[in-house]
């Protein structure tokens, strides 16, 4: 059996900045990840289309940076006081930080089903490459954040290539402000990619079938950026009632888990009320670090303050779309900032400091 102060499940943005932020403090944390290694995701696309442009510093071995201690496994059961581990083990532990994050059924690229090691990722990002660089034409089913990104990178690595960005609606990027769909719109067919509005694909067989046209694809390449679910089906047997219809982790204002105030959760796999997005994610990190802190020093702990949606979206190496609280811009400077290098260093800083 292993004890620990606190438990962190998932080695995501959420996960990683409330261990660091707890270890700088001298909490004892203990992160468990299914995979060895952390990715910035924003950079992930961008691997796709051009490896060369990141050469694979988008990923790390948790323990080239990580300051507490690493198990690679998988937690299969939580309940209130302990974790059951895929090995056989049982955790246990004072607080634990449930940071298990989401996973993208449609999209292997995305977020990875089954390359648990850095080699293995960094291959299958490859292969997707491969597969790109072979095909005459690329299909894209759905025209959400992951969708748009997608689109702008294989337009502007592959300009010679036919792309088509199908989405189900009359809009891409659902939820973000008019502008921002309108202008991402308007740079993907700059950028060549043809994109058309209120279709279903749908695979029959080898097939991609528009369900409301009834047309069918001639892409040699499709890929489904069909969006996220969270990752807490560990929670089923004992903590079911925290799950909401979703089965997103239900927290109340300081991010721990209903009825539970020894289990925080946060990031992708939590009802937060914020957009499902990396910075928020580790902001909500290095917030939950603190009210633990706060809470061993019986100190007043404030509310998690909810932020509007921000976003940087590029769409390929040079142009992109930037939504801030009052505002859309294409502003160069602006979209360079995240173009230089995907805020890969960025990242990495942060987890450090
Ligand atoms: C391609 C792509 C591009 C994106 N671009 C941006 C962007 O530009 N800006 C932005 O802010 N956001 C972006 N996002 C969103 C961002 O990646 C997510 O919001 C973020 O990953 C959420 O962080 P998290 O820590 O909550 O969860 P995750 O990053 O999903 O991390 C969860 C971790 O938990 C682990 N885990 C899950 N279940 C278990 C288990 N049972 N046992 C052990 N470990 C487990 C997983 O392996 C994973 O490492 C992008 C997402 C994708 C897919």
């Amino acid at each position: 059996m292993i004890y620990t102060d606190v438990l962190i499940i998932g080695g995501g943005f959420a996960g990683v900045s409330a261990a660091q932020a707890l270890e700088k403090k001298g909490v004892a944390t203990l992160l468990i990840d299914k995979k060895n290694y952390f990715e910035v995701t924003f950079a992930t696309l961008r691997d796709i289309s051009d490896p060369d442009y990141t050469d694979n510093k988008a990923r790390k071995h948790y323990q080239q940076f990580l300051s507490g201690d690493f198990r690679q496994d998988s937690i299969t059961e939580l309940s209130h006081d302990h974790a059951l581990l895929e090995s056989g083990q049982k955790v246990t532990f004072k607080q634990a930080i449930i940071a298990s994050g989401s996973r993208y059924p449609s999209l292997s690229a995305a977020k990875s089903h089954s390359a648990f090691d850095l080699d293995s990722r960094n291959k299958e990002l490859l292969k997707y490459n491969q597969q790109l660089k072979m095909a005459r034409e690329v299909l894209i089913i759905g025209g959400g954040l992951v969708g748009v990104e997608l689109a702008g990178e294989i337009g502007y690595s592959f300009p010679e290539k036919n792309i088509t960005l199908a989405h189900n609606s009359s809009a891409l990027l659902e939820g973000f402000k008019s502008k921002a769909q309108k202008k991402a719109l308007e740079q993907l067919t700059a950028l060549g990619v043809k994109v058309q509005f209120n279709s279903r694909f749908q695979r029959e067989g080898e097939q991609y079938i528009d369900q409301n046209s009834e047309e069918i694809s001639s892409a040699d390449v499709v890929l489904e950026a069909l969006g996220t679910l969270p990752n807490s089906e560990f929670m089923k047997k004992h903590l079911a009632d925290t799950l909401d219809e979703k089965n997103y982790v239900i927290v109340d204002q300081n991010l721990a888990v209903k009825r539970h105030d020894n289990l925080y959760a946060l990031g992708d796999v939590a009802n937060v009320g914020e957009a499902k997005l990396g910075y928020l994610a580790q902001q909500q990190g290095r917030y939950v670090a603190k009210s633990i802190i706060k809470k061993l020093n019986k100190k007043h702990i404030k509310q998690y303050k909810r932020n509007p949606l921000m976003a940087l979206i590029p769409t390929g190496q040079k142009t992109g779309v930037v939504q801030l609280p009052f505002a859309v811009t294409t502003m160069q400077a602006l979209v360079n900032m995240k173009q230089k290098d995907l805020f890969i260093n960025k990242m990495y800083k942060a987890f450090k400091s």
